[in-house]
């Protein structure tokens, strides 16, 4: 094998950040960061640092509440001052089913909550709960209880359901009901009491926004009408709770629709004037929730700094703020400019739940940087616990019992053999080191990262090679980590190195014939002239074509990478057309809370989108396309045609292997394991998790237990 050089080359989706001061060999932290651990107060209660994990879900919730406490637990023990639910339904008419949010209906959800606060408590920092009624926002399909809003408007989801306008004793209601789970809060132990109003999720939002507040009396009209609940809440939670916990209001300073919602400089200034001082604590962020949770494909870092900044100067209560900060030198600056008190984070402290210990420790470089994809926000929005492409762990601390720090060394150490330097072969390696095995990985190509390194030079995605980055970072701290670049191995070579525990990780490839979800077999009028499969439009070959007729994507994947070659081929100056079988671009990214932003991006592009169409037949340059619904079929030029239909897993090494079984005893192979796309494409995020259960598995001797966490086991 010839050994890689220089393997640490790429570094483009780092954040920067000032060097480690050591100590005797030991890196210890750098006093200019000491301004993020002094303690704040807020209100009766004080937070050891002013890192604060801010209330975000995370697919598990009152569903799964041995899972959430021990999620929420490890931010704690990872130095996270501040740890918060997720939004808390605090009433049956807030029925927010079949997603797992937090629920606090009645003093039978105060045990599943206690879970928490006792995990939270056990490392001494504050837990928060969010509570939450989701006015028009919740279609109720569990309680079946008709929706509340300040007028009578249809819900917001597709749900043929109405809601209806509030009268006088629904307020009175309502302001009892908040009451009754703020004491229900205090009873599970939280020492923060959220009073919410964002995303344009919230009963307290919705009377905020004239485009659901149609009132004529003094909840409606001017925003001091509007505001009326906002401070009455802010005024009763207060009243019940506030003599021992902080009131910390969430509030969305910007919704990025002009004057048809609220704008930071005009009605939110107003708002945070009109109730400056009236809570502890200001959490402040953009709605609705796709403005507040930007993917790294269409913001970078303290992308609501702009919309935030100004808080601080209209209260003197500490104010909390986000913008997917990952930069320690970003933390310091933002506290020392007097843009924030606290930092406030959701997927920061689920990608690295220890990131505030590892600053306090000086050990920067190993923070584990978001990318900023939101696989984590597609949990929520599928109602299953969330995954991180980043931290396989995430959802599976108290599931599998997977500390995202912690990994226990086995009694035995064993050499391993990792084939494939992607996001899977990366990371069985870094876990398997950590746990002080001796791992040889060989790559074939001239660059570590696999796919990673491929896509994160696409379009928008350059932060996405954090994947790769990290773990390089890790494997370069070991002496036992040997790497190979350059190095394609066969059946022969893994026979002839005789080493008893391999892992395939080979990755995948596209196919260039069609098949995928719309057409399940290959489509034989393709012609292979006119063809270029995803993988070569990725590699250079777009960049490269020489074909003058209109560049025509395919897209039956469905989630990203159609839409990245459409921007990629926008590029070249040739006409663009995209045909999907499904009605919208891209529609898997809804979830991920991209979907409207890649289709704005592609009309803004001039890309012709062609939904509800499947392929029918090519004949030279003209390409027919069948109607999905009717089967009507029309011709259009086509000069290049990019399939982004499905991924087959690289199984040949595999494959051949198998062949070679029977001498597999005396070369010394024991067990053959395929992780990651190699054995069947999917994610990145599935690819770090496969790799990080291959370890977990080789070290622990046998199949992690994935237990089961419904409430009934409280
Ligand atoms: P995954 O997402 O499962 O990690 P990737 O496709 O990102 O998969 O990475 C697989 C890596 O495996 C690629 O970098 C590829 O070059 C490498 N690879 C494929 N076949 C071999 C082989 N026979 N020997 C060594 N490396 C290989
Ligand atoms: Fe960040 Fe992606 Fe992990 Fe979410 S899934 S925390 S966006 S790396």
């Amino acid at each position: 094998m010839a050994r890689g050089a220089g393997y640490w080359e790429l570094d483009a989706g780092r954040a920067r950040v000032a060097a480690p001061i050591a100590v005797k060999g030991r890196p210890m932290r750098n006093p200019i960061y000491d301004v993020l651990f002094e303690p704040v107060q807020i209100g009766p209660v004080t937070a050891p640092n002013r890192f604060y994990q801010v209330p975000h879900c995370t697919g598990m919730g009152y569903r799964y509440p041995q899972s959430e406490a021990a999620h929420r637990g490890v931010k704690a023990a990872g130095g996270w001052g501040v740890v918060s639910t997720q939004e808390t339904e605090i009433h049956e008419t807030s029925d927010l089913t079949p997603s797992n949010e937090a629920r606090l209906w009645d003093d039978r959800d105060i045990p599943a909550l206690r879970l928490m606060t006792d995990a939270v408590h056990e490392y001494g920092s504050l837990a928060a709960i969010q509570l939450a009624h989701n006015g028009l926002h919740s279609a109720n399909r569990y309680s079946r209880r008709i929706p509340l809003a300040p007028s009578a408007v249809v819900v917001d989801s597709d749900d043929p359901v109405n809601a209806r306008a509030m009268d006088k004793s629904d307020i009175a209601s309502f302001r009892r009901w908040h009451v009754d789970a703020a004491r229900r809060g205090k009873a599970a132990g939280f020492d923060i009491i959220y009073v919410y109003a964002g995303h344009d999720m919230t009963l307290l939002q919705h009377f905020l926004l004239q485009r659901h507040n149609h009132r004529t009396d003094e909840y409606g009209g001017s925003m001091q009408n509007r505001l009326r609940l906002f401070r009455e809440v802010i005024a009763d939670t207060r009243d019940a709770v506030g003599d021992t916990c902080a009131i910390a209001v969430r509030f969305a300073v910007e919704e990025l629709l002009g004057a048809e919602g609220i704008r930071h400089d005009v009605e939110a200034r107003e708002v945070i004037e009109a109730l400056a001082e009236e809570p502890d604590l200001w959490d402040v962020n953009m709605s609705n929730w796709s403005n507040d949770s930007q993917t790294s494909r269409f913001a970078k870092e303290g992308y609501q700094e702009p919309y935030t900044e100004f808080v601080k100067s209209v209260t003197t209560k500490p104010v909390v703020g986000v913008g997917r900060y990952t930069s320690p030198d970003t933390m310091v600056r933002l506290i020392k400019q007097g843009k924030l008190d606290m930092i406030g984070a959701a997927r920061p402290s689920i990608a690295d739940p220890y990131l505030p210990k590892k600053i306090s420790e000086g050990r920067l470089e190993e923070i584990r940087e978001c990318i900023g994809c939101n696989i984590c926000v597609s949990g929520d929005n599928t109602s299953v616990p969330f995954r991180c492409t980043q931290n396989p762990t995430a959802g599976e601390e108290w599931r599998r019992d997977w500390h995202p720090e912690i990994i226990t060394a086995p009694k035995k150490t064993k050499p391993y053999l990792i084939i494939g330097g992607g996001p899977a072969g990366l990371e069985a390696a870094r876990t398997l080191v950590k746990a002080g095995n001796d791992v040889i990985i060989a790559e074939a190509s001239s660059q570590w990262g696999g796919r990673v390194t491929v896509e994160s030079q696409l379009p928008g995605l350059a932060e996405w090679a954090r994947v790769r980055d990290w773990r390089m970072w890790q494997l370069q701290q070991v002496q036992n980590a040997e790497m190979y670049l350059d190095s394609s191995l066969s059946a022969d070579d893994i026979l002839e190195y005789g080493i008893a525990n391999v892992a395939i990780a080979t990755g995948s490839h596209w196919r260039n014939d069609g098949a995928g979800r719309a057409h399940r077999r290959p489509l034989p009028f393709l012609q292979s002239d006119l063809v270029m499969s995803p993988d070569d439009a990725m590699h250079g070959g777009l960049k490269q074509d020489s074909g003058t007729g209109p560049i025509v994507i395919f897209d039956d994947d469905r989630f990203y990478l159609g839409s990245v070659l459409a921007e990629m081929a926008a590029t070249t100056g040739r006409a663009v057309v995209f045909v999907t079988p499904s009605p919208i671009v891209a529609p898997w990214s809804t979830f991920t809370l991209e979907q409207h932003r890649i289709q704005n991006r592609l009309i803004a592009l001039d890309v012709e989108i062609v939904p509800n169409t499947l392929l029918a037949d090519m004949d030279g340059t003209q390409l027919s396309l069948a109607c999905a619904y009717s089967g009507k079929t029309r011709q259009i030029d086509c000069g290049t045609f990019i399939p982004v239909t499905s991924r087959l897993p690289n199984d040949r090494l595999w494959t051949d292997l198998n062949a070679r079984r029977t001498d597999w005893q005396d070369a010394g192979l024991e067990r053959v394991t395929r992780i990651g796309d190699c054995y069947a494409p999917g994610l990145i995020a599935a690819a770090v998790y496969a790799g990080h259960k291959y370890a977990r598995e080789a070290i622990g001797g046998g199949d992690t237990v994935l237990r089961e966490d419904m409430n009934g086991n409280v």
